[in-house]
């Protein structure tokens, strides 16, 4: 078997495509959605995201505003700057650009962020909703970017199991509660660090999401003939052939494409997604400031 490409390019750009008539209908109203990206420090690869991040609203028609503080700032500082984009009535969506430097405490400043412009999703009010099976909240943009995929590609999910490879807050916890949600209703296994037979637990799963951080970590062994491996993982490897020295691996190595059904290439499956659905957090919050 060989598998079929689960090609976030392509899905993302028909998610785009179907954000311009929301967008429109918005600024028809008065409203120009507007993303606010908060950057501190300067780790090359987040401004690399952030650049594509701010390209993507320019894509769109979504306005942004940059703001980029230098590695030495206070904590206090990045909680000023959250205050005044939460009463900025013109804003929709805050994004603060993790990691952010070591001697910042990220979760406690997530909490600051108004739920309403929460567009990450890792607010406590959204997660707890996700938690509460809730759907109504703003959904962290990687795992819902997976889940649209899925079932783009037209993939089953119910009766299925699944492993989650990762428990991270921003994407393996919420991807478990997203593919063990009601209507989803895949079975759900969530393996971690301390998982001792992850191997084995993959080998049985229908659908594998790998979200580690370990590039090529999940071989063809693992994987049982006509799974679904969705690779959420983005590690820079060192390379010699390649001019600059280095290339993107995901969390899953290249041959399980003969044994799976579908695979997310890395780069340009999951990465495009998420954008994808920071783009639609960030014009479904401008529609909700129509609403209320
Ligand atoms: P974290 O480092 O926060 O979490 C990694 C998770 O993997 C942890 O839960 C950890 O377990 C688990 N883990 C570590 N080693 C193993 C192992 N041997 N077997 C099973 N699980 C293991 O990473 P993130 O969740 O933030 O990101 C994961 C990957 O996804 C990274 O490569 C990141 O770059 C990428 N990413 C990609 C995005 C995209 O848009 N494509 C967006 C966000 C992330 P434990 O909890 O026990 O430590």
């Amino acid at each position: 078997m060989v598998a079929q490409r689960l090609d976030g390019k392509v899905c993302a750009a028909e998610v785009e495509k179907d954000l311009l008539s929301r967008i429109s209908a918005c600024v028809e109203n008065g409203v120009q959605p507007h993303l606010a990206v908060v950057i501190v420090g300067d780790d090359p690869a987040s401004h690399v995201y952030v650049k594509s991040k701010v390209k993507a609203c320019e894509r769109l028609g979504i306005r942004s505003t940059h703001v980029g503080l230098p590695a030495a700032s206070t904590e206090d500082d990045v909680r000023k700057i959250i205050g005044s984009l939460n009463e900025q009535d013109d804003l929709h969506g805050i994004l603060v650009q993790s990691p952010l430097p070591s001697h910042m405490d990220e979760e406690s400043l997530t909490d600051l962020i108004d739920p309403m412009k929460d567009v990450d999703g890792f607010h406590p009010q959204n997660l707890g909703r996700l938690v509460q099976g809730r759907m109504d909240g703003m959904l962290p943009c990687t795992p819902s970017g997976v889940m649209r995929m899925l079932s783009w590609a037209g993939i089953e999910t119910e009766g299925k199991t699944a492993v989650i490879l990762g428990r991270s807050r921003i994407v393996g916890m919420p991807q478990s509660l997203l593919l063990g949600s009601k209507g989803v209703d895949s079975t759900v296994t969530v393996a971690h660090s301390r998982t001792k037979d992850t191997a084995e637990l993959c080998a049985n799963a229908d659908i594998i999401i790998a979200a580690v951080g370990r590039p090529e970590m999940v071989t063809e062994e693992w994987v049982k003939e006509g799974a679904v491996v969705v690779d959420v993982g983005i590690n820079r490897v060192d390379d010699s052939s390649r001019e600059r020295g280095w290339r993107l691996a995901g969390d899953v190595h290249p041959d399980v494409a003969k044994k799976a059904s579908w695979l997310s290439p890395v780069p340009g499956g999951v990465g495009p997604m998420t954008i994808a659905m920071l783009m639609e957090n960030t014009v479904r919050a401008a529609e909700q400031s129509i609403e209320s």
